[in-house]
Protein backbone atom coordinates (compact mmCIF):
# COMPACT_ATOMS: atom_id res chain seq x y z
CA UNK A 1 0.00 0.00 0.00
CA UNK A 2 1.46 3.31 -0.90
CA UNK A 3 2.29 5.55 2.45
CA UNK A 4 -1.18 7.66 3.34
CA UNK A 5 -0.79 11.21 3.95
CA UNK A 6 -3.32 14.67 4.67
CA UNK A 7 -1.92 15.21 0.74
CA UNK A 8 -0.55 13.24 -1.56
CA UNK A 9 0.70 16.10 -4.50
CA UNK A 10 3.57 14.07 -5.63
CA UNK A 11 1.37 11.47 -7.04
CA UNK A 12 -1.30 13.77 -8.38
CA UNK A 13 1.81 16.10 -9.84
CA UNK A 14 3.01 12.60 -11.65
CA UNK A 15 -0.10 11.77 -13.12
CA UNK A 16 0.06 15.34 -15.11
CA UNK A 17 3.76 16.00 -14.91
CA UNK A 18 4.54 16.09 -18.55
CA UNK A 19 2.00 19.28 -18.65
CA UNK A 20 3.30 21.04 -15.28
CA UNK A 21 6.85 20.78 -16.57
CA UNK A 22 6.06 22.17 -20.24
CA UNK A 23 3.81 25.18 -18.40
CA UNK A 24 6.87 26.20 -16.15
CA UNK A 25 9.39 25.61 -18.90
CA UNK A 26 7.49 27.82 -21.05
CA UNK A 27 7.72 30.90 -18.50
CA UNK A 28 11.12 30.52 -17.80
CA UNK A 29 11.70 30.48 -21.61
CA UNK A 30 9.27 33.71 -21.90
CA UNK A 31 11.81 35.43 -18.82
CA UNK A 32 7.94 37.10 -17.97
CA UNK A 33 8.04 35.90 -14.67
CA UNK A 34 5.75 38.68 -12.97
CA UNK A 35 2.12 40.06 -14.81
CA UNK A 36 3.02 37.52 -18.06
CA UNK A 37 0.56 36.63 -20.59
CA UNK A 38 -0.25 33.12 -17.96
CA UNK A 39 -1.75 35.21 -15.34
CA UNK A 40 -4.13 36.58 -17.83
CA UNK A 41 -4.73 33.70 -19.18
CA UNK A 42 -5.52 31.91 -15.96
CA UNK A 43 -7.60 34.88 -14.91
CA UNK A 44 -9.79 34.16 -18.09
CA UNK A 45 -10.03 30.44 -17.63
CA UNK A 46 -10.58 30.94 -13.88
CA UNK A 47 -13.82 33.36 -14.92
CA UNK A 48 -14.84 31.33 -17.37
CA UNK A 49 -14.91 28.42 -14.87
CA UNK A 50 -16.80 30.08 -12.64
CA UNK A 51 -19.24 32.22 -14.65
CA UNK A 52 -18.03 35.39 -12.36
CA UNK A 53 -17.27 38.82 -14.06
CA UNK A 54 -13.97 39.50 -12.45
CA UNK A 55 -11.02 37.39 -11.25
CA UNK A 56 -7.92 39.22 -9.52
CA UNK A 57 -5.43 37.24 -9.10
CA UNK A 58 -3.16 38.09 -6.09
CA UNK A 59 -0.47 36.75 -3.65
CA UNK A 60 -1.83 34.55 -1.55
CA UNK A 61 -5.54 33.67 0.20
CA UNK A 62 -5.00 36.18 3.40
CA UNK A 63 -4.05 39.19 0.94
CA UNK A 64 -7.15 38.37 -1.04
CA UNK A 65 -9.43 39.09 1.88
CA UNK A 66 -7.04 41.90 3.24
CA UNK A 67 -7.59 43.53 -0.41
CA UNK A 68 -11.23 43.28 -0.52
CA UNK A 69 -11.77 44.74 3.07
CA UNK A 70 -9.80 47.60 1.83
CA UNK A 71 -12.01 48.07 -1.30
CA UNK A 72 -15.08 48.60 1.17
CA UNK A 73 -13.96 51.85 2.29
CA UNK A 74 -14.58 51.51 6.12
CA UNK A 75 -13.54 53.40 9.15
CA UNK A 76 -11.45 52.53 12.02
CA UNK A 77 -13.57 50.66 14.66
CA UNK A 78 -16.15 49.50 11.85
CA UNK A 79 -17.18 45.62 13.03
CA UNK A 80 -16.40 42.67 10.86
CA UNK A 81 -18.59 39.60 11.28
CA UNK A 82 -16.86 36.74 11.47
CA UNK A 83 -17.47 32.88 12.98
CA UNK A 84 -15.32 31.53 15.59
CA UNK A 85 -14.88 28.46 14.44
CA UNK A 86 -12.21 28.81 11.60
CA UNK A 87 -8.38 29.40 10.20
CA UNK A 88 -7.36 32.90 11.32
CA UNK A 89 -6.72 35.06 8.50
CA UNK A 90 -10.27 36.60 8.28
CA UNK A 91 -10.05 38.04 11.75
CA UNK A 92 -6.21 38.54 11.42
CA UNK A 93 -6.79 40.91 8.41
CA UNK A 94 -9.81 42.98 9.90
CA UNK A 95 -7.61 43.71 12.84
CA UNK A 96 -4.66 44.46 10.87
CA UNK A 97 -6.56 47.12 9.06
CA UNK A 98 -8.04 48.59 12.45
CA UNK A 99 -11.31 47.71 11.75
CA UNK A 100 -13.63 45.05 14.90
CA UNK A 101 -13.26 41.61 14.34
CA UNK A 102 -16.84 40.48 15.41
CA UNK A 103 -16.97 36.51 16.26
CA UNK A 104 -19.99 35.17 16.05
CA UNK A 105 -20.82 31.00 17.26
CA UNK A 106 -21.53 28.47 14.24
CA UNK A 107 -23.83 25.43 13.79
CA UNK A 108 -22.89 21.92 14.77
CA UNK A 109 -24.08 20.29 11.43
CA UNK A 110 -22.28 22.17 8.83
CA UNK A 111 -19.51 23.95 11.25
CA UNK A 112 -20.70 27.01 9.38
CA UNK A 113 -21.27 30.35 10.53
CA UNK A 114 -25.03 30.49 12.64
CA UNK A 115 -27.00 32.59 10.92
CA UNK A 116 -28.75 33.07 14.05
CA UNK A 117 -25.77 34.54 16.27
CA UNK A 118 -24.80 37.23 12.96
CA UNK A 119 -28.95 38.71 13.85
CA UNK A 120 -27.71 39.00 17.04
CA UNK A 121 -23.94 40.18 16.72
CA UNK A 122 -25.27 42.74 14.51
CA UNK A 123 -25.05 46.74 15.79
CA UNK A 124 -24.93 50.27 14.16
CA UNK A 125 -21.53 49.92 13.12
CA UNK A 126 -21.85 46.42 11.57
CA UNK A 127 -20.43 46.70 7.84
CA UNK A 128 -19.69 43.52 6.44
CA UNK A 129 -20.19 39.40 7.24
CA UNK A 130 -17.25 37.43 6.18
CA UNK A 131 -19.15 33.93 5.98
CA UNK A 132 -16.37 31.17 5.28
CA UNK A 133 -17.44 28.17 3.30
CA UNK A 134 -15.31 25.93 6.14
CA UNK A 135 -14.14 22.74 4.91
CA UNK A 136 -16.12 22.58 1.45
CA UNK A 137 -19.48 23.00 2.07
CA UNK A 138 -21.01 26.79 1.82
CA UNK A 139 -22.73 29.00 4.49
CA UNK A 140 -26.26 29.38 4.70
CA UNK A 141 -25.76 32.22 1.69
CA UNK A 142 -29.78 32.38 1.45
CA UNK A 143 -29.82 33.62 4.81
CA UNK A 144 -26.80 35.58 4.88
CA UNK A 145 -27.83 36.95 1.40
CA UNK A 146 -31.15 37.85 3.20
CA UNK A 147 -29.68 39.89 6.62
CA UNK A 148 -26.79 41.69 4.33
CA UNK A 149 -29.48 43.37 2.58
CA UNK A 150 -32.13 43.64 5.17
CA UNK A 151 -29.12 45.41 7.37
CA UNK A 152 -26.99 47.24 4.15
CA UNK A 153 -24.14 45.14 4.67
CA UNK A 154 -21.08 43.90 2.71
CA UNK A 155 -20.71 40.14 2.15
CA UNK A 156 -16.64 39.23 1.70
CA UNK A 157 -17.03 35.06 1.17
CA UNK A 158 -13.74 33.65 2.25
CA UNK A 159 -13.77 30.58 -0.34
CA UNK A 160 -10.46 29.74 0.60
CA UNK A 161 -11.57 25.56 0.98
CA UNK A 162 -14.37 26.03 -1.17
CA UNK A 163 -13.38 26.54 -4.85
CA UNK A 164 -15.91 24.64 -7.26
CA UNK A 165 -18.38 24.37 -4.41
CA UNK A 166 -22.07 25.95 -5.18
CA UNK A 167 -24.79 27.01 -3.26
CA UNK A 168 -28.47 26.65 -4.98
CA UNK A 169 -31.07 29.48 -3.76
CA UNK A 170 -34.58 28.94 -3.55
CA UNK A 171 -35.53 30.00 -6.63
CA UNK A 172 -33.36 27.66 -8.36
CA UNK A 173 -30.26 29.96 -9.00
CA UNK A 174 -26.59 27.70 -8.47
CA UNK A 175 -23.51 30.16 -8.18
CA UNK A 176 -20.59 29.02 -7.54
CA UNK A 177 -19.02 29.76 -4.35
CA UNK A 178 -17.12 33.20 -4.07
CA UNK A 179 -19.51 34.52 -6.84
CA UNK A 180 -22.55 35.46 -4.40
CA UNK A 181 -21.56 38.34 -2.10
CA UNK A 182 -19.89 41.17 -3.11
CA UNK A 183 -16.64 39.75 -3.05
CA UNK A 184 -15.14 36.59 -2.96
CA UNK A 185 -11.78 35.17 -1.69
CA UNK A 186 -9.56 32.25 -2.19
CA UNK A 187 -6.27 30.01 -2.00
CA UNK A 188 -4.14 28.55 -3.84
CA UNK A 189 -2.10 27.34 -0.95
CA UNK A 190 -0.71 23.52 -2.26
CA UNK A 191 -2.90 21.65 -0.19
CA UNK A 192 -6.32 23.74 -1.54
CA UNK A 193 -8.37 22.38 -3.75
CA UNK A 194 -6.83 23.96 -6.45
CA UNK A 195 -3.50 24.10 -5.72
CA UNK A 196 -0.42 25.62 -6.97
CA UNK A 197 3.24 25.39 -6.20
CA UNK A 198 3.54 28.08 -3.91
CA UNK A 199 1.73 30.42 -2.68
CA UNK A 200 -1.35 32.54 -4.98
CA UNK A 201 -4.84 33.82 -4.06
CA UNK A 202 -7.32 34.98 -6.04
CA UNK A 203 -10.94 38.15 -5.72
CA UNK A 204 -13.66 37.08 -6.95
CA UNK A 205 -16.36 39.80 -7.67
CA UNK A 206 -19.73 40.94 -10.42
CA UNK A 207 -18.76 44.67 -9.17
CA UNK A 208 -17.10 46.54 -12.08
CA UNK A 209 -15.99 49.32 -9.54
CA UNK A 210 -15.22 47.05 -6.72
CA UNK A 211 -12.62 44.93 -9.35
CA UNK A 212 -11.18 48.06 -10.64
CA UNK A 213 -10.63 49.29 -6.65
CA UNK A 214 -9.21 46.04 -5.95
CA UNK A 215 -7.37 45.48 -9.18
CA UNK A 216 -5.82 48.95 -7.97
CA UNK A 217 -4.98 48.43 -4.58
CA UNK A 218 -3.14 45.00 -5.58
CA UNK A 219 -0.62 47.37 -7.31
CA UNK A 220 -0.21 49.49 -4.65
CA UNK A 221 -2.58 52.01 -5.56
CA UNK A 222 -1.73 52.69 -8.83
CA UNK A 223 -4.27 53.02 -12.26
CA UNK A 224 -1.35 54.90 -13.75
CA UNK A 225 2.10 53.59 -13.42
CA UNK A 226 3.89 55.79 -10.65
CA UNK A 227 0.13 57.58 -9.68
CA UNK A 228 -0.73 56.60 -6.40
CA UNK A 229 -4.66 57.77 -5.59
CA UNK A 230 -5.26 54.45 -2.79
CA UNK A 231 -2.99 53.45 -0.45
CA UNK A 232 -2.09 49.98 -1.72
CA UNK A 233 -0.22 47.40 -1.23
CA UNK A 234 2.12 44.69 -3.60
CA UNK A 235 0.20 41.38 -4.14
CA UNK A 236 0.41 39.37 -7.17
CA UNK A 237 0.04 36.12 -8.61
CA UNK A 238 3.77 35.44 -10.40
CA UNK A 239 3.24 33.66 -13.82
CA UNK A 240 4.97 30.04 -12.99
CA UNK A 241 2.29 29.84 -10.79
CA UNK A 242 -0.54 31.02 -13.08
CA UNK A 243 1.33 28.56 -15.48
CA UNK A 244 0.93 25.64 -13.24
CA UNK A 245 -2.90 26.80 -11.84
CA UNK A 246 -3.89 26.48 -15.82
CA UNK A 247 -3.19 22.84 -15.93
CA UNK A 248 -4.55 21.92 -12.58
CA UNK A 249 -8.01 23.85 -13.58
CA UNK A 250 -8.71 21.55 -16.77
CA UNK A 251 -8.67 18.77 -13.86
CA UNK A 252 -10.42 20.80 -10.83
CA UNK A 253 -13.64 18.86 -11.71
CA UNK A 254 -12.63 15.65 -11.62
CA UNK A 255 -10.11 16.64 -8.56
CA UNK A 256 -13.57 17.19 -6.88
CA UNK A 257 -15.60 13.90 -7.91
CA UNK A 258 -12.13 11.98 -6.56
CA UNK A 259 -12.53 13.87 -3.50
CA UNK A 260 -16.75 13.43 -3.35
CA UNK A 261 -15.78 9.45 -4.36
CA UNK A 262 -13.44 9.05 -0.88
CA UNK A 263 -15.71 10.94 1.31
CA UNK A 264 -19.09 8.58 0.14
CA UNK A 265 -16.55 5.80 1.04
CA UNK A 266 -15.66 6.95 4.43
CA UNK A 267 -19.32 7.77 5.07
CA UNK A 268 -20.42 4.26 4.15
CA UNK A 269 -17.83 2.38 5.97
CA UNK A 270 -18.56 4.56 9.47
CA UNK A 271 -22.06 4.46 9.17
CA UNK A 272 -22.72 2.04 11.94
CA UNK A 273 -20.16 3.53 14.16
CA UNK A 274 -21.99 5.51 17.07
CA UNK A 275 -18.30 6.90 17.93
CA UNK A 276 -17.93 8.87 14.68
CA UNK A 277 -20.33 11.78 13.09
CA UNK A 278 -19.47 11.84 9.38
CA UNK A 279 -19.81 15.14 7.72
CA UNK A 280 -23.60 16.71 7.45
CA UNK A 281 -23.82 17.10 3.62
CA UNK A 282 -26.09 20.42 3.06
CA UNK A 283 -28.50 19.42 0.60
CA UNK A 284 -28.42 23.46 -0.84
CA UNK A 285 -24.53 23.13 -1.21
CA UNK A 286 -22.14 20.70 -3.38
CA UNK A 287 -19.29 19.98 -0.68
CA UNK A 288 -16.39 19.58 -2.35
CA UNK A 289 -14.19 18.05 0.50
CA UNK A 290 -11.20 20.41 1.10
CA UNK A 291 -11.55 18.22 4.69
CA UNK A 292 -13.01 15.19 6.03
CA UNK A 293 -14.03 16.10 9.19
CA UNK A 294 -15.90 14.06 11.60
CA UNK A 295 -17.09 14.30 15.35
CA UNK A 296 -16.01 11.93 17.78
CA UNK A 297 -18.43 10.76 20.36
CA UNK A 298 -16.64 9.39 23.31
CA UNK A 299 -13.91 9.36 22.50
CA UNK A 300 -10.44 10.36 23.55
CA UNK A 301 -9.04 12.00 20.97
CA UNK A 302 -5.39 12.78 21.48
CA UNK A 303 -5.20 8.54 22.12
CA UNK A 304 -7.52 7.93 18.86
CA UNK A 305 -4.64 10.19 16.95
CA UNK A 306 -2.03 8.71 18.50
CA UNK A 307 -2.86 5.28 17.83
CA UNK A 308 -3.34 5.95 13.81
CA UNK A 309 0.06 7.65 13.79
CA UNK A 310 1.54 4.42 14.59
CA UNK A 311 -0.43 2.66 12.08
CA UNK A 312 1.11 5.15 9.57
CA UNK A 313 -2.87 7.25 9.62
CA UNK A 314 -2.25 11.05 10.01
CA UNK A 315 -5.18 12.92 11.03
CA UNK A 316 -5.42 16.89 12.04
CA UNK A 317 -7.10 18.93 13.94
CA UNK A 318 -8.84 21.80 12.52
CA UNK A 319 -8.94 23.96 14.34
CA UNK A 320 -8.63 23.04 17.78
CA UNK A 321 -8.47 26.52 19.29
CA UNK A 322 -11.64 28.89 18.24
CA UNK A 323 -10.83 32.55 17.32
CA UNK A 324 -11.86 34.29 20.83
CA UNK A 325 -10.04 31.88 22.75
CA UNK A 326 -6.61 32.83 20.94
CA UNK A 327 -3.85 35.11 22.79
CA UNK A 328 -3.33 37.59 20.42
CA UNK A 329 -7.57 37.78 20.07
CA UNK A 330 -8.48 38.38 23.57
CA UNK A 331 -11.58 40.76 23.69
CA UNK A 332 -12.81 41.63 27.32
CA UNK A 333 -16.77 41.14 25.72
CA UNK A 334 -15.57 37.27 25.34
CA UNK A 335 -14.94 34.01 27.60
CA UNK A 336 -15.14 30.66 27.68
CA UNK A 337 -18.41 29.58 27.49
CA UNK A 338 -19.23 31.82 24.98
CA UNK A 339 -19.66 30.14 22.14
CA UNK A 340 -20.85 26.56 22.87
CA UNK A 341 -20.87 25.00 19.40
CA UNK A 342 -17.66 26.25 18.03
CA UNK A 343 -15.86 25.09 21.52
CA UNK A 344 -17.41 21.87 21.82
CA UNK A 345 -16.13 21.34 17.76
CA UNK A 346 -12.73 22.29 18.88
CA UNK A 347 -12.69 19.32 21.08
CA UNK A 348 -14.25 16.61 18.98
CA UNK A 349 -13.26 17.00 15.56
CA UNK A 350 -11.10 15.11 13.76
CA UNK A 351 -10.02 15.34 9.88
CA UNK A 352 -8.82 11.95 7.90
CA UNK A 353 -6.93 12.33 4.78
CA UNK A 354 -8.39 13.78 2.32
CA UNK A 355 -7.23 14.18 -1.29
CA UNK A 356 -7.51 13.78 -5.05
CA UNK A 357 -5.67 10.32 -5.20
CA UNK A 358 -6.34 8.36 -2.45
CA UNK A 359 -7.62 5.03 -3.03
CA UNK A 360 -9.91 1.71 -2.45
CA UNK A 361 -6.91 -0.12 -0.29
CA UNK A 362 -5.71 3.02 1.66
CA UNK A 363 -9.38 3.71 2.44
CA UNK A 364 -10.05 0.36 3.41
CA UNK A 365 -7.32 0.20 5.67
CA UNK A 366 -8.04 4.03 7.48
CA UNK A 367 -11.21 2.81 7.80
CA UNK A 368 -11.29 -0.64 9.39
CA UNK A 369 -8.24 0.91 11.46
CA UNK A 370 -10.54 3.93 12.82
CA UNK A 371 -13.75 1.06 13.41
CA UNK A 372 -11.58 -1.29 15.07
CA UNK A 373 -9.96 1.33 17.25
CA UNK A 374 -12.96 3.15 18.28
CA UNK A 375 -15.14 -0.25 18.86
C1 LIG B 1 -5.95 28.79 3.58
C2 LIG B 1 -6.96 29.70 4.14
C3 LIG B 1 -6.78 31.09 4.15
C4 LIG B 1 -5.48 31.76 3.78
O1 LIG B 1 -4.93 31.44 2.57
P1 LIG B 1 -3.36 31.68 2.34
O2 LIG B 1 -3.20 31.52 0.87
O3 LIG B 1 -2.63 30.64 3.12
O4 LIG B 1 -3.04 33.06 2.80
C5 LIG B 1 -7.81 31.89 4.61
N1 LIG B 1 -8.96 31.36 5.05
C6 LIG B 1 -9.17 30.03 5.07
C7 LIG B 1 -10.48 29.52 5.56
C8 LIG B 1 -8.19 29.16 4.63
O5 LIG B 1 -8.40 27.84 4.67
Amino acid sequence: MKKIQMVDLKTQYEAIKTDIDSAIQEVIDSTAFIKGPKVAEFQENLQNFLGVKHVIPVGNGTEAIQIALMALGLKPGDEVITPTFTFIATAEVVALLGLKPIVVDVEWDTMNISVESIKKAITPRTKAIVPVHLFGQCANMEEIMKIAKEHNLYVVEDACQSINSTYTFSDGRTIQSGCIGDIGCTSFFPSKNLGCYGDGGAIFTNNDDLAQKMQQIANHGMKIRYHHDLVGVNSRLDSIQAAILNEKLKHLEQYTTNRQLAAKKYDEAFADNKHIITPYNDPKTKHVYHQYTIKLVDIDRDHLREQLAEKGIPAMIYYPIPLHLQKAYQDPRYKQGDFPTAEKLAQCVLSLPMHTELDQEQINYITASINELTK
